[in-house]
């Protein structure tokens, strides 16, 4: 697993050997895979990544290049691409390891995903380090992303004791009626680029608890954090075939989707783009599946003008620039009041124009580091030019940070080295502007201005997406106007549109998700389907559904019958 930290490479390399050895010993892993080779000296070893099926790592073909975001000198590691044997063995692994694993007494699965939580507690710097070199988010936001598998993984420890069903009761007598949870079957996972530790855990650590099998298919732009994982799991001693990661770019997920239409997969659970999560709710759709789909946001962030802008600034920085913008979560609108638009705005550009930028493996000073990858780069670089003849007044941002369009707080020596973009501020922004309604994924963020708290409200409303939103205010009443008006499926009050606990429901409503949602006990409705069972005790057949005469048709008061003489 320590695939980025020098340091403790050789450490780590021989308890990966003692993992192999320990497998092989089951016969569940022909030859000893060989993870990581020598890479670069600033960051580490570079990834050798395999498939993992049916319990085996599997080198596959077709590979393709992770490189570090912050410095594409660096070369993560090297990841197949599935092909359709490699799809079809991992689709069959999975329906054998569900027919194993839904056996396993839900106690046991409990236990087994406990283990899994200390064994990422015990990873948690190099799990978080080779996340950072991956995706180039800070080592700070990193290791709260891995503290979040952490926790959601003993969070379900104990729901594998709880997995409650209920005891109803009849309207006939001598019967009684049971609810179960049951498992699906093969749960596809397909996940996104920007949380690409947390947003797994939150999928498949509640599924395996319910006691479905997975099949992972992880960003592509993160494969070498997705392999990473996978050595946790097979630490923490899953059977064969219950945790299945294939790589893969979109045409893998595609392929992985027509299993759907088989039947062959029960499950799809998705977080990633909204134009995707259309695509594949229309494929489970058909095939009568409920998919959990968690999608893109445009994130109000309403400031009233009682808000205490001491607060309120540094939360909307850290909403709007944090992760470079690159969170579901991330701020993309801030409604202002008009008696404090200008109060805020110069102080929110007096604090952007402090936001430090570099790689953060290097400079630990780093608040943001840079854009995930090229596309994304690409993505945020157009929307400079559409934004403006949108009609949005440029406040701040340069684009690319580079030579020729230097940033004053680039804290590194070059800054071509990787994708860093500047802090973008955009004005005269309103809901009929493109810039307001579509999720840029990057750091920008408009300002918008409101003649009241309603009208703040409305704006809040008036874009296609609703997974989160806050606002700040000291007035009871708009808190509670607040929450009962705000079309979201998160909402913070004096804090950041950004940041999730693992026990609190996570999701959206609108083009933000279908209403499923991760984390806490809610999430267990995803993976499990509700199982009705009545037992007749009576010695003659008794019907329900039928018109029952409830009082023996003498009265409807004449209770004798079910009252022992
Ligand atoms: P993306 O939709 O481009 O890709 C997500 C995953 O889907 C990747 O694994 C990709 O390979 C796969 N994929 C792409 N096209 C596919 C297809 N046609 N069929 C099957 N699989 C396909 O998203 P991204 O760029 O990785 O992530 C950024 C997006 O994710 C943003 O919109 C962000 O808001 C959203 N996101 C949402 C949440 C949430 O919980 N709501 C969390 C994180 C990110």
């Amino acid at each position: 697993m320590a695939m980025v930290n020098r340091k403790t490479a050789s450490k780590k390399a021989h308890v990966k050997k003692k993992m192999v050895k320990s497998s092989d010993k089951k016969g569940s892993n022909k030859g000893v895979p060989t993870f990581l080779k020598a890479g670069n000296s600033l960051y580490g070893p570079e990834v050798i990544g395999h498939h993992w099926i049916n319990g085996k790592f599997l080198r596959g073909a077709n590979h393709v290049a992770s490189v570090n975001p912050a410095d594409l000198s660096d070369l993560v590691g090297r990841f197949p691409n599935a092909g359709g044997k490699d799809i079809e063995a991992a689709v069959a692994a999975a329906e054998k390891g569900f027919k194993n694993w839904k056996a396993v007494p839900a106690p046991v699965r409990g236990t087994v995903i406990g283990r899994l939580a200390k064994i990422i507690e015990r990873e948690k710097e190099s799990l978080a380090r080779i996340i950072t070199r991956e995706i180039g988010k800070t080592l700070k936001e990193a290791r709260g992303e891995v503290q979040e598998a952490i926790d959601t993984a003993e969070f379900f420890q104990s729901e594998g004791r709880r997995l409650y069903g209920q005891t109803v009761p009849s309207e006939l007598p001598n019967k009684e009626l049971f609810t179960y949870r049951r498992p699906l079957g093969v749960c596809l996972m397909i996940t996104a680029s920007n949380f690409p530790f947390a947003v797994p855990s939150w999928k498949m650590i509640p599924a395996l608890l319910a006691g479905n099998s997975v099949i992972w298919k992880p960003s592509e732009d993160a494969p070498a954090t997705a392999m990473s994982f996978a050595l946790c799991f097979r630490e923490a001693g899953f059977p064969d075939g219950v945790v299945n990661l294939l790589f893969g770019d979109r045409a893998v997920g595609e392929k992985l989707l027509t299993y759907v239409d088989k039947n062959r997969i029960q499950k799809v659970s998705f977080t990633g783009s909204t134009a995707v999560g259309r695509k594949i709710g229309e494929v489970c759709g058909r095939a009568i599946q409920v998919p959990s789909l968690e999608l893109g946001g445009k994130n109000p962030l309403i400031i009233h003008k009682d808000a205490n802008l001491e607060k309120a600034v540094p939360a909307a920085i850290v909403s709007c620039y944090g992760t470079a913008g690159q969170r579901c979560t991330s701020t993309g609108n801030i409604i202002i009041h008009k008696e404090v638009y200008e109060e805020f705005k110069s102080r929110f550009i007096a604090a952007a124009k402090n936001i430090r930028i570099g790689n953060p493996l290097l400079v630990p000073e780093t608040f943001y580091g840079p854009l995930i990858a090229e596309r994304y780069l690409k993505n945020f670089i157009a929307h400079l030019e559409w934004g403006k003849k949108d009609g949005g007044k440029l406040l701040m941002g340069t684009g690319r940070i580079t030579k020729f369009t230097p940033y004053g707080n680039f804290l590194g020596k070059n800054p071509e080295a990787g994708y860093f973009v500047t802090p973008t501020l955009w004005e005269n922004v309103t809901p009929k502007n493109r810039l307001f309604q579509e999720e840029v994924f990057g750091p920008t963020v408009n300002l918008v201005k409101a003649s009241s708290f309603d009208q703040a409200l409305e704006y809040a409303n008036a874009h296609a997406y609703g997974l989160s939103s806050a606002i700040f205010t000291e007035d009871p009443h708009i808190m509670l106007k607040f929450k009962e008006g705000i079309q979201a499926g998160m909402s913070s009050i004096n804090n950041s549109t950004t940041g999730a606990e693992a026990h609190l429901p996570f999701g959206g409503v609108k083009a933000s998700g279908n209403g499923t949602r991760e984390s806490g006990v809610w999430v267990l409705d995803s993976y499990t389907r509700w199982h009705a069972v009545n037992v007749d005790l009576a010695s003659q057949l008794q019907l329900a559904q039928m018109d029952v005469d409830y009082g023996s048709a003498k009265s409807p008061t004449d209770f004798s019958e079910w009252v022992k003489k």
